[in-house]
């Protein structure tokens, strides 16, 4: 192709390009080799309820762990996954782990909500999700009543209509649907109150601009929208004292951040769980004695 300036800038430019171009063939080897030797692990963050400060739920978050390149964050791979289509089998993988574990913390009585699974919008538009998802709640003998799926905007709106009938088909199974990062994509009002939602995660955009009485009346705004649509209102990326108090004056329910915790191991968010049920019982307790 053309190219007007035969100086640095033109080479420069085609140089960036390769380099991200083996970039991206790299991390694509790195997955379809990580996807063999089982390099894709799955990491918790417990959803909070604000009030009593008790875990409500908690996010899956898939890490990629390579022995030689260290962890690779989602933010870099998942793209490349969802342009090659790697995505579906990662994805599949990340459900059967967090089916697995929530089944272990159920049966050991640690744990009995749900587990939020972020849904790609190719596994979205796969023809056969709700057979695969059955058969992966199945294998790991798992009510799908602990199972909740995270999906974006983009994913609903690209086809509305078919994306209504798919998430109908995943409701009646009594699998939860949370619309993630919310107000960033490209969403309309119309559709979100024909949407069979249980759940409206606001994004950690609007949550940092809470630092401004706009950004603080927007979220206002998205809370009292999700309610009067009666979806339950999740805020992400909670990460100081002060959000958490603005939040409770919003009447916003559930928050997940770092305040609270940032993504867990498995045996971390064990150990998590262990110390939430010591936190639990002197409550338990004074029901118990005034009953
Ligand atoms: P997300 O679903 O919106 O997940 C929330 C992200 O915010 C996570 O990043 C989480 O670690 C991060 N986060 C949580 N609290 C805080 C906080 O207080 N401060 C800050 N700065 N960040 C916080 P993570 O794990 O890097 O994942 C990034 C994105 O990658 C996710 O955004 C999701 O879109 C995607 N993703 C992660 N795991 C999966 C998966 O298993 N499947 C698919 N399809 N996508 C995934
Ligand atoms: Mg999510
Ligand atoms: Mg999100
Ligand atoms: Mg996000």
């Amino acid at each position: 192709y053309h190219a007007k300036k035969k100086g640095n800038s033109y080479l420069f430019f085609n140089d960036t390009m390769n380099r991200q171009a083996v970039k991206r063939l790299q991390i694509e080897n790195l997955m379809r080799f990580g996807l063999k030797e089982d390099h894709f692990e799955v990491y918790y963050q417990p959803k909070m309820n604000i009030r009593t400060g008790k875990l409500t739920g908690m996010e899956a978050l898939v890490r990629f762990i390579t022995p030689k390149k260290g962890i690779i964050s989602p933010g870099v791979f998942i793209p490349i996954a969802e342009e090659t289509g790697q995505i579906i089998e990662i994805g599949e993988v990340v459900l059967n782990k967090a089916c697995r574990d929530v089944k272990k913390w159920l049966d050991d009585g640690l744990f009995s909500g749900r587990v939020a699974v972020n849904l790609s919008a190719k596994q979205f538009s796969l023809p056969d999700l709700t057979s695969r998802i059955d058969v992966i709640l199945q294998k790991n003998e798992l009510p799908s009543y602990f199972l909740e799926l995270e999906i974006t905007e983009g994913t609903v709106m690209d086809d509305p209509k078919d994306a209504i009938a798919i998430m109908r088909s995943l409701s009646a199974r009594g699998i939860h649907l949370a619309m993630d990062d919310f107000g960033t994509g490209y969403s309309s009002l119309a559709y979100l109150k024909q949407f069979p939602l249980n759940t409206l995660k606001v994004d950690k955009a609007f949550i940092d601009d809470m630092k401004t009485e706009r950004g603080r009346n927007m979220v206002d705004s998205i809370v009292t929208i999700a309610h009067n649509l009666d979806l339950h209102v999740v805020a992400e990326g909670v990460e100081q004292a002060d959000q958490i108090e603005i939040l409770k004056k919003l009447n916003c329910e559930t928050v997940q951040g770092y305040y609270y915790s940032k993504p867990l191991s498995k045996d971390e968010f064990t150990e998590f769980l262990k110390q939430q049920q010591t936190k639990a019982a002197p409550s338990l307790i004074t029901k118990q004695k005034k009953a």
